[in-house]
């Protein structure tokens, strides 16, 4: 028996709430809808996302609208998009067995006239984000002369996206009469001068602690440098190969570098910001929901309206401008009793942030090691084997090609069969990481050593190699007498018999062209041409010629899945060339 009955909601609510799966109330709304339920006093809730808090004002708005009359009686403002029209589908749901109540989401972004025809139809309640809100009573098409409730939803965002005068005109357009819950996760001075002058002697109620974390969540820091900070994420992510996250970053452009990054390295990766168009950002959405994308780069904004219950991590790539906002984004996981971790990316100068945010936590972070390259290798290689030990075998499927497959493999020793098939599934986990530098002891100002920039480098084929008597010395002398720049660097060298590869500061890719075009050089009587290659160094394990984008929806897909052959690329299997991963400076 669901115990929102005692909570004094009726049966149709209680119907729909056993529908969801909500066996019992959460804290804030065990508080929260007695509360509303019996009072109209204003009531100002301290309560985090993943609370429950969308229930917790709605529920008790469900049971006391009136659902004969067609006039709106609540209105509720939220911060995103995303998060209106979460609450709106939220709110239907739980009104599903109470026919009569209409709800009407509006928001900025989509068809005002589309809106406004279904406003005219009437809805009890309305949820909206503030700008359109305000444009639709301008238009006099949002009546709000008979509202008895306002729900300010995440104020201190709406307050901190710079909402103050539409918030203002929203309270101002509604009767004195009204009932105001504000809900916050945290209470700011800009909250609490709303609070002081919309509210009258409001009520408080808080879900645990005011601003205090979540308990199923654990913190812990990274210690980088600019260059090891995109590589340090990669390894977080390969060492946790079932990662299902999402990745903050401050701005957009910040999001959607680390987001390309990630898909051009193979990861499940894709981004999310406000730059993308609202049909877009609906569909990385909803990838990521159905878990075929597993790791969602996103600004705090756009991360907001995302309600995703069992995320492993948190991984802030940077710290938000506002140490509240840390509070946001770590409880995104550890929701629904799952634990999660919230990890954050910091070098020696942002470490310093890290102490406020321990004290409104009440918890401490703990210093992780960025993993080396072995420890990923062992956690890749018994998370494929538990894969394979886990595989469900469905014989009638693959019978028919069996035989033949036995034939072949018939030669091999059981021993060999399996080192053969570790090595089609690994090889490029092993190579990519077999001489993996420690991360954790690269210097800031060294930037003769860290492969991290390998993104920022163009990779050259040159027609020359090993026969022609090319070292990496005398390359570097070849490329250093073309004068291209100054102090151009160069990358990664691979010596082979008849050719060979280097790599160059992208910036002089253009430059490097057209010199090595006019000065046409000789090097031990051959005429040597240069040509950008498209097979580039692997700048991840996960990389696969061919790879596709992480966001197709392949029914193959899958966590930790591997995509097509193993990088079999002569050029990139290090045995037969020889490598040399240094960055030089050129010359003068
Ligand atoms: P919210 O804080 O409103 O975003 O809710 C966080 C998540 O908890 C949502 O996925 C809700 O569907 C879920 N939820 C809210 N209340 C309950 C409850 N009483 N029992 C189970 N799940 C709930």
């Amino acid at each position: 028996m669901s115990k929102f009955l005692d909570l004094g909601l009726r049966e149709p609510i209680n119907r729909a709430l056993t529908d969801l799966g909500y066996e019992k109330p959460t804290v804030i709304q065990e508080k929260a809808i007695p509360q509303i339920l019996s009072s109209a006093r204003d009531l100002k809730a301290f309560a985090q996302t993943g609370t429950g808090k969308t229930a917790a004002f709605s529920l008790p708005i469900i049971e006391l609208a009136d659902d004969n009359s067609k006039n709106t009686q609540a209105i509720i403002l939220s911060p995103t998009r995303e998060l209106a029209v979460q609450i709106g589908n939220n709110i239907e749901e739980f009104a599903k067995y109470i026919p009569d109540l209409k709800v009407v989401t509006v928001y900025g972004g989509a068809n005002i006239e589309e809106q406004i025809k279904q406003l005219k139809k009437g809805a009890q309640i309305v949820i909206g984000t503030p700008g359109r809100t305000v444009d639709l009573i301008k238009r006099r098409a949002l009546k709000l002369g008979n509202i008895k409730w306002v729900v300010l939803d995440e104020a201190d965002e709406m307050l901190n996206m710079g909402f103050k005068d539409e918030l203002d005109k929203v309270l101002e357009a509604t009767p004195d009469t009204k009932q105001t819950l504000l809900f916050s996760a945290t209470f700011p001075k800009e909250v609490e001068a709303i609070a002081s002058n919309y509210m009258t002697n409001p009520v408080e109620v808080a879900s645990g602690q005011k601003n205090e974390g979540s308990k199923n969540v654990s913190h812990e820091y990274y210690l980088v440098t600019e260059k090891t900070r995109y590589p340090a994420l990669k390894r977080i992510a390969d060492i946790n190969p079932d990662i299902y996250a999402i990745v903050f970053c401050r701005t957009r452009r910040e999001t959607q570098e680390i987001a390309n990054k990630l898909i051009q390295d193979g990861y499940n990766a894709d981004a999310l910001h406000g730059d993308l168009s609202q049909a877009q950002r609906d569909s990385v959405m909803e990838k990521f929901r159905k878990k075929n994308i597993q790791m969602l780069v996103a600004t705090d904004v756009a991360a907001r309206g995302l309600d995703v219950d069992n995320l492993s991590h948190v991984i802030n790539h940077k710290l938000p401008d506002q140490i509240e906002n840390y509070n946001h984004r770590s409880g995104r996981t550890g929701r629904a009793g799952n634990t999660g971790v919230s990890i954050v990316l910091v070098n020696k100068k942002e470490k310093g942030r890290l102490f406020p945010i321990e004290k409104i936590l009440n918890k401490k972070f703990i210093h992780t090691p960025i993993p080396s390259g072995k420890e990923i290798c062992k956690i890749q290689l018994f998370h494929l084997i538990d894969k394979v030990v886990n595989t469900e075998v469905n014989t009638s499927e693959i019978e028919g090609f069996l035989p033949s497959v036995y034939e072949k493999l018939e030669n091999l020793s059981r021993e060999e069969l399996i080192q053969k098939f570790v090595s089609v599934e690994f090889n490029s986990f092993l190579s990519y990481y077999e001489n993996a530098e420690d991360l954790n002891n690269v210097n800031s100002k060294d930037s003769s050593r860290a492969r991290a920039s390998s993104e920022n480098m163009t990779r050259f084929f040159i027609n020359i190699g090993r026969k022609d008597r090319l070292n990496p010395a005398k390359l570097i002398g070849l490329i250093n007498d073309q004068k291209i720049g100054d102090k151009i660097e160069i990358g990664a060298i691979d010596i082979l018999d008849t050719f060979s590869f280097f790599e160059i500061d992208k910036n002089y890719e253009a430059q490097t062209l057209a010199t090595f075009e006019e000065n046409r050089p000789v090097f031990n009587d051959r005429k040597v041409n240069i040509e950008i290659t498209k097979t580039e160094r692997s700048s991840s394990p996960r990389k696969r010629r061919g790879s596709r984008r992480s966001n197709d929806s392949s029914p193959s897909k899958g966590f930790g899945r591997r995509r097509e052959k193993p990088q079999n690329n002569k050029s990139n299997s290090g045995k037969s060339s020889e490598r040399d991963f240094g960055r030089r400076k050129r010359k003068r």
